[in-house]
């Protein structure tokens, strides 16, 4: 396994699971699908109208081939059930509650059983131990702790292989080198931005990774990050950087991950089972070809989802990897279908942007949105046309309309956004679907 640092071995957490037979494991996923299916049948209303509308029956579902059966699962569905409609076992049952950062007003969220927070620590002990963490290492958590799935996603994998837990949720920079240096961290989990930002500043307070520190691996996620962007935390930071993919609907970080092969996350595949679709037809599609990804979890009893779009785009492959596993592996996330931002941990969708830009006097809707990373941190610039009555307005007329569209995002989007107003005409036209992201991110 070519390109690591050495500091840190190979081992794999489950070997029974993670080096489990094809075939074993096709039919363990067929198992789990026909109890699952049953479950949402019998026990979510949503479920139960979706396949009767399809005219699917639970005893219809054998074994993984016959997913494609099954109706989709939506972010919107989530919405609209909020808070506890798409439950599937009594409230009772539920022992905790994570959700997903500011869409528009409502949040969604996920209940967990005490099972289904069981195999989320599986899951995430499995990834942890892929970047090398054993019981004897300090992992330093810089994720934050809350709603969001990050904190308590790595908490409780490195509680399950047993190492040393170093809670210390996001920001603080002082701090987390501090307490890094004092105790000595060995494995670094928080955002890959954050991460290069980490780096950059101890490299500032003059410090020599290599001599001062004691990392050795980190595993960074819950953002889009490039092999570029790899290679400088590697540097400043003289570490093996892994992948980690994961979303709040399906459990949380731990869905998939990297092992120090780094080529491609394996997937969880006998808790989740991954599909690819063509995203405007919803037909499958085979290994190597990309489109959508789409779960089923098949281990999940709280709050189970058949067929989730993710709205995230990569393509899947079966081939062994040199680690041993057997998992599949997703390749890096390279966009999304809906356009969907995440700036700062916040998911920002143009359309909510629009929604506030079609209600104020002045500006015309035409827009675009340009995403940056200024000194490691998110921006975003909503650039958007005036109207001809508009630009020959006053100086201080056109700031107000300003002022009022970067309050106006703040409230409904939950960002501080830069507003620039422009020339009528000047935004470029589209012929049929309209672009109105440019994300200048990738490092
Ligand atoms: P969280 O609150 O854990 O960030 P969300 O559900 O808000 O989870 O966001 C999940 C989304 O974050 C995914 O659908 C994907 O777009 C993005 N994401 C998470 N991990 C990665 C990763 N390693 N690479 C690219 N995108 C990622
Ligand atoms: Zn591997």
């Amino acid at each position: 396994m070519g390109k690591n640092t050495g500091k840190v071995e190979h081992r794999i957490f489950n070997p029974a699971m993670e080096c489990i037979s094809r075939d074993e494991l096709y039919a363990l996923q067929s198992e789990r699908l026909r109890q699952v299916v049953r479950h949402e049948y019998d026990n979510v209303r949503l479920y139960r109208e979706r396949m009767d509308a399809k005219g699917v029956k639970p005893e219809d579902i054998r074994t993984v081939e016959d997913l494609k059966y099954l109706p989709f699962t939506e972010k919107s569905d989530l919405r609209d059930e909020f808070p506890y409609g798409l439950l599937a076992v009594p409230q009772e049952e539920i022992v905790r509650i994570h959700g997903s950062s500011g869409t528009t007003g409502k949040p969604i969220v996920s209940g967990y059983t005490r099972g289904d927070v069981d195999v989320w620590s599986e899951m995430m002990a499995r990834t942890l131990t892929a970047a090398g963490c054993s019981r004897e290492d300090i992992v330093q958590v810089a994720y934050g702790f809350g709603l969001f799935t990050g904190g308590f996603g790595a908490y409780q994998g490195a509680n399950r292989i047993g190492a040393m837990v170093l809670p210390m949720s996001s920001g603080n920079t002082q701090r987390q080198i501090m307490m890094m240096q004092e105790m000595g961290s060995t494995i670094l989990c928080c955002t890959p931005s954050y991460a290069v930002y980490l780096g950059e500043t101890i490299r500032e307070m003059g410090l020599d990774p290599a001599k001062d520190l004691k990392l050795k691996a980190g595993c960074f996620g819950a953002e889009p990050w490039s092999e570029a962007m790899r290679k400088r935390i590697e540097e400043l930071l003289c570490i093996d950087a892994c992948d980690i993919y994961g979303l709040t609907e399906i459990c949380g970080p731990g869905v998939s991950y990297e092992c120090l092969v780094k080529e491609g996350m394996h997937i969880n595949e006998d808790h989740v089972i991954a599909e690819i679709i063509n995203p405007a037809t919803g037909e499958p599609l085979p290994y190597g070809q990309e489109g959508e990804l789409v779960f089923t979890t098949i281990t999940k009893r709280g709050m189970p989802m058949l067929r989730y779009r993710t709205h995230d785009l990569c393509s899947l492959t079966d081939k062994k990897c040199e680690c041993g596993r057997t998992l599949a592996r997703m390749g890096r996330i390279t966009g999304r279908t809906d356009d969907m931002l995440i700036i700062r941990g916040v998911n920002v969708f143009p359309s909510q942007i629009e929604s506030v830009l079609v209600g104020i006097h002045g500006v015309a809707p035409h827009y675009m949105l340009y995403a940056d990373r200024v000194n490691s941190a998110d921006t975003l610039e909503i650039q958007v046309e005036m109207t001809e009555e508009m630009f020959s307005d006053t100086v201080s007329e056109i700031e107000a309309v300003q002022r009022k569209i970067f309050e106006s995002v703040k409230s409904v989007v939950g960002i501080a956004t830069k507003v620039k107003l422009v020339a009528p005409k000047s935004i470029p036209r589209f012929e049929g679907k309209a672009k109105h992201v440019v994300d200048r991110r990738k490092l």
